[in-house]
């Protein structure tokens, strides 16, 4: 059988780490071909990279990018919608945004977990850029419970109540504003490469209120969800919502966004990646690898190996400094838990219970596929290509 060693590898528990980036076994999808090389960075050079533009190419597509929004949105307040976390992707972005005279609709997502320097950081940029900062504040009574119920759920993907209600609210906002583009800091340069085995949606809001029927104990009334018709059509082709990368029109390098940020704007590095959220970082650096044997630098790290900004030695080298720091995590659990609102010992109960798949509870990938076999045989009645977010 021509799949057998394919199948062999799969089923086979010895570890094995790819010979050109960083990923390995612990993503339990992984293939490797005949050199050792997996299917991540295979996947980048046959399709990723075709999407990617950090040279002069990308200047000028961008440059036609900007002045079709512009062109749109001239007898309008604002151009896009831009959600600024305070972070350093969506930072930059806001900053290029700002030098190519981009009027954006600028929204903090506010879900509890702030950091002091986070805030600090936005409140520099906006006051650099001149513009007016929106500040949507999630019922923090609500977002605990559906945190908690989350957290007993024990399933991987924690920041879904987060990260759920930043795009909700963003997209709710941009309605409401009558803005139809929406800026995103996601990027090539430094996130290509995610495990799909590690995913577990964001944006599935079936599964969402899954998760809080069966663990939750109050009523989510003011936190809003984005569901399938929604997220698939009502945004999508009704409103014409389109999302826009403008870092992958650029050489985006993380360190030099960051020297430049801090030389035009005053901005202050944070200690760890995520570390504008003690939750995020608590979540990428204990809850995954402890539960689930997911170490998110991985796949950050194989990112910077296929884009030519770090060598396969350094990202190893990287890999060998500890998650976390013992003082730490132990202050960053207090912290945690008291946000909560439960005691040390309940937190650490909770942290106990085990560990389930996403899809252990209703959600929406039926959905999804019923979906794709649709759009495939519209695509295929229309001879294009349709999809909703690329
Ligand atoms: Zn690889």
């Amino acid at each position: 059988m021509q799949n057998e060693p394919q199948k062999m590898l799969l089923t086979d528990k010895n570890y094995q780490m790819c010979t050109r980036c960083v990923m390995d076994t612990t993503d339990s999808e992984i293939i490797f071909d005949e050199n050792g090389v997996c299917n991540h960075c295979i996947e980048f050079d046959r399709v990723t990279s075709k999407r990617w533009f950090p040279n002069n190419e990308g200047t000028r597509k961008l440059k036609s990018i900007y002045e079709e929004i512009k062109q749109q949105n001239k007898n309008k307040e604002y151009d896009c919608i831009l959600g600024l976390s305070g972070g350093v992707d969506s930072s930059y972005l806001a900053l290029k945004l700002y030098e190519a005279g981009i009027r954006p609709l600028v929204v903090h997502v506010d879900g509890g977990w702030n950091s002091e320097l986070a805030v600090q950081n936005i409140e520099n940029l906006i006051k650099y850029c001149g513009w007016h900062l929106y500040t949507i504040v999630i019922d923090w009574g609500e977002m605990k419970d559906l945190q908690l119920a989350y957290l007993k759920s024990g399933i991987a993907n924690q920041d879904v109540p987060q990260d759920h209600a930043f795009f909700a609210s963003l997209y709710h906002f941009a309605i409401k504003y009558g803005v139809n583009y929406v800026m995103s800091g996601g990027n090539i340069a430094t996130e290509s490469i995610f495990p799909q085995s590690w995913h577990g949606d964001a944006m599935d809001a079936d599964n969402l209120h899954a998760i809080h029927r069966k663990f939750g104990t109050k009523k989510l009334k003011n936190y809003k969800t984005i569901g399938f018709y929604e997220l698939y059509f009502y945004y999508p082709f009704i409103k014409r919502m389109k999302t826009i990368r403008p870092l992958n029109f650029m050489p985006y390098i993380k360190s030099d966004a960051l020297e430049e940020l801090k030389e035009k704007i005053g901005y202050k590095e944070y200690a760890r990646k995520h570390g504008e959220s003690i939750f995020t970082k608590f979540f990428q650096n204990y809850w995954l690898p402890e539960k689930f044997g997911y170490d998110k630098r991985k796949p950050h790290l194989s990112s910077l190996i296929v884009a030519n900004q770090m060598t396969r030695e350094e990202a190893l080298s990287e890999l060998e400094k500890p998650l976390y720091d013992e003082k730490e995590l132990k202050e960053d659990k207090e912290y945690i838990a008291k946000k909560m609102g439960i005691s040390n010992e309940e937190f650490e109960k909770i942290l106990e219970m085990p560990s389930h798949d996403y899809s252990d509870f209703p959600n929406m990938l039926i959905k999804y596929n019923r979906m794709k076999k649709v759009q495939y045989f519209v695509s295929k009645l229309l001879g294009k290509n349709i999809s909703s977010y690329s």
